[in-house]
């Protein structure tokens, strides 16, 4: 079979290894919890939180927080267009309405002025995305939930190690939500985090998360709940994987360099830009074709994956999706129906950039 140069992949090292074969020959009895509260306390450590549970994945980790919250039916909840399912799910699945709003043309993150427009009398959180790792408009997002008295989620799914002024994503609003599923920058399979500062949310959504039992009394149950769970085995992979974290950020980056010295000075071309005081991830190093080349995006795609280089189109616009009313959001249209996601796995090499690179300037008949 043709060896195809895949999206995403994740790196892993005898550390890893050794953890696993730890947690699976240890972790049990009074072990059971042991690779999960280290990986807790080391989670909350790195990104600078009073506060951190593990959970199923990002998805569990955002429902969670709106359910602690007290979101439900009735309530409004602003997210941005370009984002995962997993955003606009939560809010349904709690009975609530996503209002969907545009976002800014360079970090494809969410517009705050549109957030502002978007604020009604039942509006009561606003949920931004860290796409693909860029920094979201932390300060700005914040004064207006302060000054609209709104809870703020931030959805840090996809940007363990994003920095705003130095803060990690996920570490300004009510709470932060992470995902270790198998293609973001560090791997548990399938996992998340919860995060906060607050500590009677944090109760809250334990309380929640444990099936809604009452606190010292065993089996009795005072609301329904969830149990989004993330095994100890798994928290042991994700431990070892957020002990060289930094070196997988840095290896994003790089790989981002590598593309943008070959693509950035294309005519036609954008990539994902990173605004000053702010550090992306760059989680999935991608392209915005902002002129006609004479091809559909998706051709381009079909094209690449003939010549073995798999890519994934950018998350559509949520609002088009047939349960919604498509929304007339023009940046989140441009970007979503011209941009391709480009291989940004961690095992990447630069000549495999390079092939890839003299692939796509063919395509587009550049050279
Ligand atoms: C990956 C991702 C999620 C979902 O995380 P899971 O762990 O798969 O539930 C949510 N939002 C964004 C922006 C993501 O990239």
């Amino acid at each position: 079979m043709k060896k195809i140069i895949r999206t995403a992949g994740p790196s892993i090292s005898n550390l890893e290894i050794k953890y696993v074969n730890d947690a699976v020959k240890t972790g049990w009895n009074d072990k059971s919890y042991d690779y999960m509260r280290r990986f807790e306390k080391k989670f909350a450590e790195y990104v600078g939180v009073k506060y951190a549970r593990v959970t199923s994945g990002g998805t569990g980790a955002l429902w969670l927080s709106l359910a602690a919250l007290g979101i439900g039916k009735g309530d409004e909840v602003i997210i941005p267009e370009i984002t995962y399912f997993a955003c606009s799910d939560v809010v349904k699945l709690l009975g609530a309405t996503p209002v969907f709003v545009d976002v800014l043309p360079d970090t494809w993150c969410i517009d705050p002025k549109q957030i502002e427009k978007a604020i009604t009398k039942k509006t009561k959180a606003i949920m931004p995305v860290y796409i693909y790792g860029n920094a979201i408009e932390a300060d700005e997002i914040m004064k207006i939930a302060k000054k609209y008295k709104l809870f703020v989620v931030e959805d840090a799914c996809p940007a363990v190690g994003t920095l705003y002024k130095k803060k990690h994503a996920g570490t300004f609003g009510d709470f932060g939500a992470f995902s270790f599923q198998g293609a973001k920058i560090m791997v548990a399979g399938f996992g998340g985090m919860i995060v906060t500062n607050n500590k009677k949310l944090f109760e809250k959504a334990l309380y929640l998360n444990n099936h809604g039992e009452e606190p010292g009394k065993k089996f009795w149950q005072t609301s329904i709940g969830y149990s989004f769970e993330m095994s100890n085995i798994s928290c042991a992979l994700a431990l070892a994987q957020l002990e060289r974290i930094e070196s997988f950020v840095a290896k994003k980056r790089k790989i981002f360099d590598w593309y943008k010295k070959r693509l950035g000075k294309v005519d036609g071309l954008s990539m994902n830009s990173e605004r000053p005081n702010t550090r992306s991830t760059f989680w999935m190093s991608s392209i915005i074709l902002n002129k006609n080349f004479g091809i559909k995006r998706d051709d381009i795609c079909k094209k690449l994956l003939k010549e073995g280089i798999d890519t994934r189109p950018i998350f559509y616009p949520s609002s088009m999706f047939p349960m919604y009313k498509e929304q007339n959001t023009p940046i989140s249209h441009h970007i979503a129906l011209n941009g391709i996601n480009l291989p940004s796995g961690l095992n990447l090499k630069e000549a495999e950039v390079d092939f890839i690179c003299k692939k796509i300037k063919k395509i587009l008949k550049v050279i």
